[in-house]
């Protein structure tokens, strides 16, 4: 199962399968997984709502794995629009995938994927909550422990790194299209190995995908080099508005800037990685409007303030470094609200 990988000279490179550090889910859990997948004719997967790389890749995985062990699958996440975002429609895959209408009502096993609570599986909650057993594969610190068991790591970069255990404990194999959805999952978290939760497991596993023959500066590519037209002029008006304040810098994108360009919501999720580079700014904030007039709110902190605890004191969640969370208020309401949770939590 070690993929055969060779350094520059053509010499053999040995990689480890395991990761190097220890994984803290015990095996008892992951025996358990084992054996309610092994019982199960059909499994039910789904992963958070517009989903991003690891959360549609680490599905997109194990999809495959349980496909090849002769098990139904279907596979979805709970968008009132169903439809996989511009950036990941090159993953392999997708042929696995139903509109939620269409997914088991109760299934009697579902896997879910990269979402830190009931409610981030959106339209698929009613879904999960009459499924007999739901497994979590999660690594939001945030996590509460939903599901009747729970594969949750918070120290795991990635979810794809808990979804690339799952396929070799079912006794899979990394193939190129197991590994192109893994690898989106890996290099997406961790903001293409440059975040702090890169370890030597993260290079480890991305050498290990990497081996199978990815096209790794294609998949760079469809994920982050590419956009519409549209998109540039978007930026441009969300550029044109950016606000900093005291150690805050934020912006926000409105409907009415994307509808004059078609543009769609999910091609929004580059900007806050523009602005959180401000040098002045340790917490940034871009407020995005989504199809139904909603904010979608995007905050990222450089290290001294824990933006995963502002946004779930905002009814959201997420990491220390990358959270958000949903605001039905007007812009200036939801960076009042903002700015005071910012407080408290400084
Ligand atoms: P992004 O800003 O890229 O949309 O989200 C960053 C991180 O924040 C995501 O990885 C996810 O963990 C978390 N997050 C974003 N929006 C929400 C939300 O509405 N609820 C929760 N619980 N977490 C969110
Ligand atoms: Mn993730």
């Amino acid at each position: 199962m070690t993929p055969d990988v060779r350094d520059r000279a053509g010499r053999p490179h040995h990689v480890d399968r395991r990761p190097a550090e220890s994984c803290p889910i015990p095996d008892a859990q992951w025996e358990r997984a084992l054996e309610l997948i092994g019982r199960a004719d059909e499994v039910a997967l789904a992963c958070h709502v517009t989903p991003d790389g690891d959360a549609l890749g680490s599905m997109l995985a194990v999809a495959f794995t349980l496909r090849r062990m002769g098990k139904r699958v279907v596979a979805s996440f709970g968008d009132r629009h169903f439809a996989v975002p511009r950036l990941l429609r090159f993953l392999p895959g997708q042929d696995m995938l139903v509109a939620p209408e269409d997914y088991p009502a109760a299934p009697e096993l579902m896997i879910v994927f990269d979402a830190s609570t009931f409610e981030r599986l959106g339209l698929l909650c009613s879904n999960a909550a009459t499924a007999r057993e739901v497994i979590v594969v999660d690594h939001h610190p945030s996590n509460g422990g939903f599901g009747t068991l729970g594969l949750i790591d918070a120290k795991a970069a990635a979810t794809a790194m808990l979804a690339e255990q799952l396929v070799y404990r079912l006794g899979g194999r990394l193939d190129r299209d197991i590994a192109t959805c893994l690898y989106a999952g890996l290099v997406t978290d961790t903001g293409s190995f440059r975040h702090s939760s890169v370890t030597p497991a993260v290079h480890q596993m991305a050498a290990r995908l990497v081996a199978t023959g990815l096209r790794t500066d294609e998949i760079a590519r469809e994920l982050w080099d590419r956009s519409p037209f549209g998109y540039l002029k978007v930026l441009a008006a969300a550029l044109g508005r950016v606000t900093l304040e005291d150690g805050l810098v934020w912006t926000y994108v409105t409907r009415v800037d994307r509808a004059a360009y078609g543009l769609p919501y999910a091609e929004l999720e580059g900007i806050i990685d523009i602005v959180r580079r401000t040098d002045e700014a340790e917490v940034a904030v871009v407020l995005k409007e989504d199809d139904q007039g909603d904010w979608q709110v995007s905050t990222r902190s450089k290290g001294r303030v824990d933006v995963g605890s502002v946004c779930a004191a905002l009814g959201g969640g997420g990491h220390h470094n990358a959270a958000g969370y949903t605001s039905h208020d007007s812009v200036e309401e939801t960076m009042a609200k903002f700015r005071r949770e910012l407080r408290k939590a400084s």
